[in-house]
């Protein structure tokens, strides 16, 4: 039996479905979890949704939101256990290693559940039983779409389904921008259109939903914590703890920030530092020939696509900042010229 073939039986009948996705979910996280929820009730599964931390309001709008558990909150961990605990299967989305779970991870990796792992990052890690994975893939929800249409459910895929689905990949290609966007995205884009998205109604909710706080933090970003370095194509922001706070800085607010400096002409690396509890959250984006995903994961405990990825560091965001400047310094030729990255990092 072919892999795909164990796993179409193994989910042939009803079972318990757990289902995970990385820390701070964007839409294509999110929405895959989502989509293949509703999917999958509708197969007559049982699903719990599990985040390991909170979401940004733009996407509470997905349907299945209000039952989607989130892991941070300490009164909800006997719930989840008892959810894995009773899993027959679980699903693993938009993450290529477990630590991008928090301590989920360690409990699913010693749980003997069948687990799946439906993904396009780079690099993963070996902890599934059967993978879903492409790096061609725009969005974990294309591979999401791929997968329901390959199980011969595309009758299945409703109009809600196809706004999750729809959501993701309109988000991981930066709304049909990034070098990602390849003619089978707008396959199955038009797809989904042709479904019931409401490619519109998606857009606003998730890009003309800011709060007058969030603007203004922007507006304060762009104005006073933007460093430019022409002389090496870097700009990048500096938030502090302070600065979150002044803002009240909620989760989702910082969205699409790092962009801006990417946005400037002459730029092939933007960055945004944000000062949290826990260190110092680091946000990268480059033009189609940097790739900032191995540089994410040489020095920064991160990783994630070749133009867009992420990291964080421990140092103070003043050491962080200091280190990031003479790293970029020391390696400019290996990361904008013609050396090789992989080889000289
Ligand atoms: P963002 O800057 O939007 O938080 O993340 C950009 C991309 O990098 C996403 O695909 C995300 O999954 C990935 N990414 C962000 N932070 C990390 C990290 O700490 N580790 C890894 N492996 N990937 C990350
Ligand atoms: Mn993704």
């Amino acid at each position: 039996m072919t892999a795909f073939a164990s796993f179409k039986k193994e989910i042939s009948s009803p079972r318990n479905i757990f289902i995970t996705t990385h820390v701070k979910p964007d839409a294509d996280a999110l929405g895959s979890s989502l989509g293949l929820a509703n999917y999958l009730i509708k197969k007559g599964h049982k699903v719990t949704v599990v985040t390991p931390t909170d979401y940004p309001y733009f996407l509470t709008w997905m349907k299945g939101n209000d039952d989607v558990i989130d892991f941070s909150v300490q009164k909800n961990h006997p719930k989840v256990k008892k959810a894995l605990k009773e899993a027959d299967i679980v699903f693993c989305l938009d993450f290529s290693v477990l630590s991008r779970v928090n301590e989920l991870g360690e409990m699913i990796r010693e749980s003997d559940t069948f687990i799946v792992n439906i993904d396009h990052h780079q690099e993963p890690e070996d902890f599934a039983d059967y993978r879903l994975w492409s790096t061609e893939a725009a969005a974990t929800c294309e591979l999401v779409y791929e997968m329901i249409v390959k199980l011969g459910d595309k009758k299945l895929i409703d109009k809600e389904i196809a706004e999750c689905l729809y959501a993701g990949i309109m988000t991981d290609t930066g709304g049909f921008k990034h070098p990602n966007t390849t003619s089978n995205v707008h396959h199955v884009v038009a797809d989904l259109i042709k479904i019931g998205a409401d490619n519109t109604k998606v857009a606003n909710l998730i890009y003309d939903s800011n709060s007058v706080n969030r603007l203004k933090f922007i507006g304060f970003a762009i104005s006073h914590r933007l460093v430019v370095r022409e002389d090496l194509h870097l700009a990048y922001f500096v938030i502090s703890k302070k600065d979150l706070q002044k803002y009240h800085h909620k989760t989702g607010d910082s969205e699409g920030l790092v962009n801006y400096a990417l946005s400037l002409d002459g730029v092939k690396m933007a960055a945004l530092f944000s000062e949290r509890e826990d260190g110092v959250k680091i946000s990268f984006r480059s033009t189609a020939d940097v790739a900032v995903n191995k540089f994410a994961a040489a020095y920064w405990n991160g990783g994630g696509h070749k133009n867009a990825a992420g990291g964080r560091s421990h140092l103070s965001l003043k050491a962080t900042i200091e280190r990031f400047e003479d790293l970029v310094e020391e390696k400019e030729e290996v990361l904008f010229g013609t050396k090789v990255l992989e080889e000289n990092l």
